[in-house]
């Protein structure tokens, strides 16, 4: 630990405002692959072959087999000591904000409430069409054939956000507005390369918060932070959070 460290630990648990952005980082001591980690590919595939509209358009099959091995991994992860310690934050911290670009459910499972899910929730299936279908559905696998029925008539979809889709308004909205509000802003396991999402870290430095990297590599966003830890989500995050506990 540095020795700006404790200090940081005491600015984060004495804060009343504090937002955090976590990226697919803070999940890979869970088990989940990152996705610049495995050079860009996701379980072995280039992201535009099967996640945006056109790959579902051309090939729902194909697409939704993909979502469904991805599910099938997923459910055997479970949330590490960075989701944990995010969730005890959130009985320290009168105002706390957690924005993430994670799909995976796993802030929730450690027992975060409230999680602005910037790219959606990889566990919801919602209707291509729109007519109001979205719901969560955990079964793994899911029950063929795919593509899941909607019972408006069309297909249900994975209920994330593809490659040239708009980020949802709600979570964004309220994501861009903890970033100004917020003393402390922690950027946890992203590489900061996909926008809108980085540009809360930049929002959240020019309206005067501490901007916190936690991250073993150097990013596109660590010239904007303050503090740069560089280790893991699992070792930094719990001795933040408890500084006088010793396990992560
Ligand atoms: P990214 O894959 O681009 O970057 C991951 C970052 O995490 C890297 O900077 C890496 O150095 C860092 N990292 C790796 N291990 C870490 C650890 N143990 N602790 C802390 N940091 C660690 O991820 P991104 O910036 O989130 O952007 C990729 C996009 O892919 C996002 O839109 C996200 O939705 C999606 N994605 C999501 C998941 C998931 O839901 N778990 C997984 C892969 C990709």
């Amino acid at each position: 630990m540095s020795d700006s460290q404790p200090s940081l630990a005491r600015a984060l648990v004495t804060a009343r405002r504090v937002a955090v952005m976590t990226g697919a980082g803070i999940s890979a001591e869970s088990g989940v692959p990152t996705f610049r980690d495995a050079d860009g590919l996701w379980e072995g595939r280039r992201p535009e072959e099967v996640a945006t509209p056109e790959a579902f358009a051309a090939d729902p099959v194909m697409v939704w087999e993909f979502y469904d091995a991805r599910r099938a991994n997923l459910a055997r992860c479970r949330p590490n000591a960075g989701h944990r310690a995010l969730a005890r934050l959130e009985s320290i911290v009168p105002e706390l904000t957690l924005v993430t670009q994670n799909v995976d459910g796993l802030h929730q499972l450690a027992g975060s409430t409230g999680v602005h899910e910037l790219h959606g929730n990889i566990w919801r299936l919602r209707c291509e069409r729109e007519c109001g279908v979205d719901r969560e559905d955990r079964r793994v696998p899911l029950p063929r054939p795919l593509p899941p029925p909607c019972p408006c008539g069309a297909r249900l979809r994975p209920g994330v956000v593809w490659f040239g889709e708009p980020l949802p308004p709600a979570p964004f909205a309220a994501a861009e507005r903890a970033a100004r509000r917020a003393e402390l802003f922690l950027v946890v396991g992203t590489s900061g390369v996909v926008e809108p999402a980085a540009s809360l870290a930049r929002i959240a430095h020019s309206a005067g918060a501490r901007v916190v990297e936690i991250n073993p590599r150097e990013t596109a966003l660590s010239s904007v932070a303050h503090d740069r830890l560089r280790e893991t989500a699992a070792t930094a995050l719990p001795r933040l959070v408890e500084p006088g506990d010793p396990s992560p």
